[in-house]
């Protein structure tokens, strides 16, 4: 049969098993909560130790506030950007990143102003080629420079896409389109600007809680590779003719542009490790355009160019906490790839956390089967500052994202399933040894109560006994007396010749009545010492505790009334327990009515075993009452001597008849404290 505790533990065992399994299909199947739950984990990190690395190689030129006040609505003219952009590159930067797509015509050029205008296409008809084309304009202030434009990639049915990118990109090692993130549309530029520049895609991909976090490095449109606006303004700037990709097993490892490595690649879609504050050098595109900044800002730099003012820019939340504009965003991430810090989250990582909860599960499962609470507190503990320690560890060192939440979570799952089975494991234990302890008290009650019974019976028979045996003793004597007189007279009526036919019988009769109370006394006497029966074996110390609690639970005063000093290593003793229980009875109740006739606070009933040098137990029963005389000593003894009011005068001429029928001794000294001090004596059992 199970026992409640073990039931408990075995719920308790499948509890965690399941728990188990449940966590590592979850850690398998990986569902959008667990996704954003490690996600948000990984924002901690960058929270409290943001990047501080900062190139000085990038500068932002931005349309802010500023700009929009001085040039009027934002789009702008394309030969207002045409002029802003010469400004730029006069200053030969290392390279011009345009955050900015330029999908449509400028419809603002004179050429496209006549032809939707028919009055003006009349008038202006012969200077029609004279007219400028703003976008031409643009296009020709980017011919030659190192200018990279956006591109946006969705979903859609534009004709234009897919594009053969203007990019050569080569792999080794394997197909890695497969990896990539795959649009079939692509937002381009025009044709004249296409030409003129190269092109990366520029949208960036917050993740369901709004938060961006990764960005992806290359985009498989339609089956053609097209490079994030970074990697092409990297490639421009390594001057590489050719983005080559390394890969492995079908996914990227790292990517080649010149003699630039960029190697925290994340297979195409590393973490952004953002700085709290950017603070790049950020010129207004108004303090451009008027000449209003230093003449060598640009130059040898990555400037970036983007819209920044608010209501027309796009604002992203970051996991650093801060709300950071499309243009700050690129210029960290471009910062992230120069510095080489971007973040990663090697693949294998996958498999180590996979092991780590394996391993967290069965520690658990094996702690809570051998150990209690406390094993479990510290199993918990280590478990929780190793996950905190490796995952920040790896984190700060080697810039890598291992994941802690899931251990975390687990772990202390794992240990408030197992502590609260401890909890009720230890109640039913102690429910249980609750029970067996009230079923003992129980049993003992009973056991008094049996003892209390025999007692009463055995001291009514005793007295009964003592009495005939007195009563026997007493009339033995004369009974002899008239048997000899009896026969004497007899005799003499024989001597004298007397007929005595007639009065023979009668005498014979006489004696023969005689004969039948004579034998009818011992009969009585031998039945007064049947005292020697059922003798057994006795652990004395014992008998003596139990009196103790028998006579304190009959006497409604003080408990700690009556001390003890017992030889631990006494022998057992050979007595009739019921008896030796009326013994004590009679010694202690005596001296608990001698303490009552003394006045005094310090009253102490003392009762002490131990083995004599006869090799006998003695115990002894010690009061602080009046103590006796000589004359009360001599009498004590005697059967119906009693100085009490109530008393029989019996107990203690009972009580040492039946220690005598033991081959014991009982009697009384006087004692230190004025009191008296009765002794008997037990033998050892054989
Ligand atoms: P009872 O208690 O009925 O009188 P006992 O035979 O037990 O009969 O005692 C006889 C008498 O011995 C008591 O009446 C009392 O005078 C005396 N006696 C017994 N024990 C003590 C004691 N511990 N101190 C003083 N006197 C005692």
């Amino acid at each position: 049969m199970l026992t409640f505790a073990t039931k408990a533990f075995s719920k308790t065992t499948t509890i965690l098993v399941v728990v188990f399994l449940c966590v590592i299909a979850l850690k398998v199947s990986d569902p959008w909560a667990v996704r954003i739950l490690r996600h948000n984990t990984f924002d901690v990190f960058q929270k409290i130790s943001p990047n501080q690395s900062e190139t000085q190689k990038i500068v932002l030129v931005e349309i802010d506030e500023k700009s929009l006040k001085a040039k009027g609505q934002w789009p702008w003219q394309r030969n207002i950007l045409a002029d802003l952009t010469n400004k730029i590159l006069q200053q030969s930067p290392h390279a011009l990143a345009i955050d900015i797509v330029f999908p449509e015509p400028d419809r603002t050029s004179p050429s496209l102003i006549i032809e939707n205008n028919p009055v003006l296409a009349q008038q202006l008809k012969p200077h029609k080629k004279d007219l400028p084309s703003y976008d031409d304009i643009l296009a020709n202030e980017f011919r030659n420079h190192p200018v990279i434009l956006g591109m946006a990639t969705g979903y859609g049915t534009d004709q234009r896409a897919p594009v053969e990118t203007t990019t050569s990109i080569r792999m080794y090692g394997g197909d890695v389109r497969a990896t990539l993130p795959r649009f079939n549309y692509l937002l381009r530029n025009i044709e004249p600007l296409e030409r003129a520049t190269t092109q990366g895609v520029n949208n960036l991909a917050p993740e369901r809680d709004g938060i961006i976090r990764q960005l992806p490095l290359l985009y498989n449109v339609n089956g053609t590779i097209i490079p994030s606006l970074e990697v092409e303004t990297l490639r421009i700037t390594n001057n590489a003719d050719e983005i080559e990709l390394r890969t492995e097993n079908n996914k990227l490892k790292s990517i080649r542009l010149n003699s630039f490595d960029l190697t925290n690649s994340n297979r195409g879609k590393p973490w952004i490790y953002f700085s709290k504050y950017s603070d790049y050098t950020k010129v207004s595109a108004n303090d451009a355009l008027t000449g209003a900044i230093d003449d060598n800002l640009f130059k040898d730099k990555i400037v970036i160019l983007g819209v920044t003012a608010l209501g027309i820019a796009d604002y992203t939340l970051t996991p650093v906490g801060s709300n950071l504009s499309g243009l700050t965003i690129h210029a960290q991430a471009l910062d992230n790839m120069l510095t080489h810090s971007l973040l990663t989250r090697p693949f294998t990582y996958f498999w180590i956390e996979l092991g780590y909860l394996f391993l967290i599960g069965i520690l658990f499962l094996v702690v809570h089967k051998r150990h209690g609470a406390l094993e479990l507190t510290v199993t918990f503990a280590i478990l929780c500052w190793i996950t905190i320690l490796v995952s920040s560890g790896l984190f700060a060192f080697k810039s890598t994202l291992f994941d802690p939440s899931m251990p975390l979570i687990f772990t202390l799952i794992m240990f408030m399933v197992s502590v609260s089975s401890g909890f009720v494991t230890e109640q039913a234990r102690r429910r249980k040894e609750a029970s067996i302890a009230t079923q003992k008290e129980r049993e003992k009650e009973a056991r008094i109560r049996k003892l209390q019974n025999e007692l009463l019976h055995t001291i009514g028979k005793s007295s009964v006994q003592k009495l005939s045996s007195s009563i026997a003793h007493e009339l033995n004597q004369p009974l002899a007396a008239i048997y000899n007189f009896t026969n004497a007279a007899k005799k003499i009526l024989e001597k004298d010749n007397l007929d005595l036919d007639m009065i023979k019988p009668v005498l014979d009769k006489i004696l023969n009545q005689a004969d039948r109370g004579n034998e009818i006394l011992r009969t009585i006497r031998d039945a007064a010492e049947t005292g020697k029966a059922n003798l057994s074996s006795l652990n004395i110390n014992k008998i003596i505790l139990e009196e103790i609690e028998l006579f304190n639970d009959s006497s409604l005063e003080k408990k700690n009334y009556i001390k003890t000093d017992l030889s631990i290593d006494i022998s057992e003793g050979t007595a009739n327990e019921i008896q030796l229980h009326q013994v004590l009875l009679n010694l202690i109740r005596n001296a608990k009515q001698a303490t009552e006739e003394v006045n005094r606070t310090d009253h102490e009933i003392l009762i002490s075993t131990c083995e004599n040098p006869k090799g006998m137990i003695e115990v002894a029963v010690s009061d602080t009452g009046p103590g006796l005389t000589p004359d009360q000593k001599k009498d004590l003894f005697k059967p119906f001597y009693t100085t009490k009011e109530q008393g029989t005068g019996l107990g203690l001429a009972i009580s040492r008849s039946i220690i005598e029928a033991w081959g014991g001794n009982l009697w009384v000294e006087d004692n230190k404290k004025g009191g008296a001090t009765f002794k008997f004596t037990l033998p050892l059992c054989d």
